[in-house]
């Protein structure tokens, strides 16, 4: 290319990058709820750690993690900055329809998560003792600590935590709103029902969704380094092999 060439190409190449950049934005909700949107918000973690993906750390202290804002919650939560703003997409889009979304349950660190299991450990200690039995019981409905996906700050709890809220009503309006729309919003109801081919795991939890784009990360890293002997430091965790809690419960998801 000789010298004018260059200098033609480049005011060309100048010119098409500056009506791409200055192309205005589609208005309404829409808008927000095109892909673009979750590619141009999601980088690769490359922090994750371990400890991290087992929820030993504290989420006020972490870099990813802020305190959701209280119109979007009904309580005091942390979540993944990205996710809330995601969520808070989604929840406009929803609205535009007349669907409410609120997020009932966040973030839960590993201490919040033993607190919760050894509650309903010692709950079920006159009906099942200390067996593989009690775990199961709680195992139908909540994780082990270093287990659960709360850990992360991508999965989130909507609206109701009964099964039957979501069958009937407001409640089914909202769970069929979200199987439609929540994955342009990069959500996914990771703990569908049995219909869908998920077979192992908890019982399906129409209320929990997960923010995929980041979640997958995790459970990738998850599956790839931690061992049974990092599940411990909590009642019962000795029956974690046993139950297939990596396999069956970690992995026991549907992932689209
Ligand atoms: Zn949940």
């Amino acid at each position: 290319m000789n010298h004018r060439a260059v200098i033609v190409f480049s005011i060309f190449t100048i010119s098409v990058s500056y009506l791409i950049a200055t192309k205005p934005p589609k208005s309404g909700a829409t808008d927000v709820s095109n892909s673009s949107f979750q590619i141009s918000a999601t980088a690769k973690d490359t922090s994750i750690t371990e400890a991290f993906v087992m929820g030993r750390f504290l989420p006020q202290m972490h870099v990813r993690f802020q305190l959701v804002p209280a119109h979007l919650c009904s309580k005091s939560m942390y979540l993944q900055k990205e996710v809330i703003v995601a969520f808070q997409q989604m929840k406009l889009a929803a609205a535009s329809e007349g669907i409410s979304l609120r997020i009932i349950s966040g973030t839960r660190n590993f201490w919040e998560q033993k607190a919760i299991w050894e509650r309903k450990w010692n709950a079920n200690l006159p009906q099942f003792g200390a067996s593989a039995n009690n775990a199961r019981e709680i195992l139908k409905y909540s994780s082990m600590p270093s287990s659960s996906r709360h850990h992360w700050g991508t999965d989130i709890d909507i609206n109701n935590l009964s099964p039957t809220y979501f069958t009937t009503g407001k409640g089914l309006k909202e769970v069929l709103w979200l199987r439609k729309n929540a994955s342009k919003f990069g959500f996914i109801e990771v703990y569908s029902p049995r219909a869908s081919g998920r077979l192992t795991g908890y019982e399906p939890e129409a209320w929990h969704w997960s923010y995929s784009p980041l979640s997958s990360q995790y459970l990738e890293y998850y599956n790839q380094n931690i061992q049974y002997t990092d599940i411990k430091g909590f009642t019962g965790c000795e029956w974690a092999k046993e139950l297939r809690i990596i396999e069956d419960f970690v992995s026991g998801v549907s992932r689209k």
